[in-house]
């Protein structure tokens, strides 16, 4: 990107509006530069919220046992891409807890279904899996797969993900791994998360380029009073955005923070489809828009049928509370952006 870590640092450091504003302007100028005026959306569905993971900060890990679990079946999952199909997306995303003993096969046929009904590009985000999976799933058509790290600091990695001890590679490796496949690789991070440092979300910029990723997902740390993360944070007195407990390096979870590294992870993959989050939605309205103005050229709207998507709760979100998929919103917000909004599969487009 042309910054050194001194450089990404001081930018993160930085308060002053109008050092900030510039900054903010240089990414957006370096997003029409390489992807253009076009706004993707990719449909989100949320097939099935089980998941034998105990990630510290996620309403859906399997100790919540207040949470009821879902898995929807091959036929409302075509249907939502079928709803995707008919708005005019490019792009469906299949998400889901990570759950072994969901059938590689099972999944395998949903994405070619989807491919042959719909020619849509299918993005999966079903976690951590063996290496065979993900060449079925290839070779059913899937095109991209996402897996966030959250964060680089391999020890606070270490107290978010509590490791499955299945003999994994480690994400960054398997990352590599998918990229090989063939795959659109996609990574990212929580902005805030306690024991965070500013000094390690610049490593993390650094890791997005390095990785050459092809998409990547930045948002803020929004807790889950339901987590050992949330109950700590609620027990030091704080709560909601902006108010995780600080050390002297903490990054605070602020909409701030996070559109900071929204326009650095600009500067550092400038091909790189970038979303601006239903988290930056949610931790400000208007959230999409400003993300929109910092380097992001992609939206997620969420398909998932209203009686599921309050259960895919991995953050309190009044978003999903409501059901509502903010499709009117996300218009609204790239009309107001002055940008159009994509066609096609939106894939990430090599200079
Ligand atoms: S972050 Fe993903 S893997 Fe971890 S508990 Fe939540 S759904 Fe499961």
């Amino acid at each position: 990107m042309g910054l050194t870590q001194d450089e990404i640092l001081t930018r993160l450091r930085e308060n002053d509006p109008e050092k900030l504003a510039e900054l903010y302007r240089r990414a957006d100028a370096v997003r029409a530069g390489h992807v253009g005026e076009e706004v993707h959306l990719r449909g989100l569905i949320e097939f099935s919220n089980i998941c034998q993971r105990s990630c510290t900060y996620c309403g859906l890990r399997r100790e919540n046992r207040m949470l009821p679990r879902y898995q929807m079946s091959a036929e409302e999952i075509i249907a939502g891409a079928g709803e995707a199909r008919a708005r005019g997306y490019g792009t469906v995303v299949l998400q889901s807890g990570e759950d072994l003993n969901m059938s590689a096969t099972w999944l395998g046929d949903v994405v070619r279904w989807i491919k042959e009904r719909y020619g849509l590009a299918v993005t999966l985000s079903v976690g951590e899996r063996p290496v065979e999976d993900y060449r079925l799933w290839r070779e059913c058509g899937a095109d991209r797969y996402l897996l966030k790290s959250e964060t680089s600091d391999a020890e606070l990695l270490g107290d978010l993900h509590p490791p499955r001890r299945s003999g994994l590679p480690i994400r960054p490796e398997l990352l590599g791994i998918l990229r090989d496949l063939g795959y659109e690789i996609g990574g990212g991070v929580m902005v805030g998360l306690p024991g965070q440092s500013v000094a390690s979300l610049a490593r993390d910029l650094e890791l997005f380029a390095e990785l050459d990723l092809d998409m990547i997902g930045i948002g803020p740390y929004i807790p889950h009073p339901g987590t050992p993360l949330g109950e700590a944070i609620s027990a030091a007195g704080g709560g909601a955005a902006g108010e995780a407990p600080r050390s002297d390096d903490q990054a605070p979870n602020s909409v701030s923070m996070t559109l900071k590294m929204l326009s650095l992870a600009r500067l550092a993959c400038p091909e790189a489809n970038i979303p601006a989050t239903t988290a930056l939605a949610t931790a400000q309205d208007g959230g999409q828009l400003l993300g929109l103005k910092c380097g992001a050229n992609v939206i997620m709207p969420n398909l998932t049928p209203r009686m599921y998507r309050e259960r895919y709760e991995i953050y309190p979100s009044p978003w999903r509370a409501e059901g509502a998929d903010g499709h009117s919103a996300i218009l609204a917000a790239i009309s107001e952006a002055g940008r159009a909004v994509g066609q096609g599969p939106g894939g990430r487009r090599r200079g």
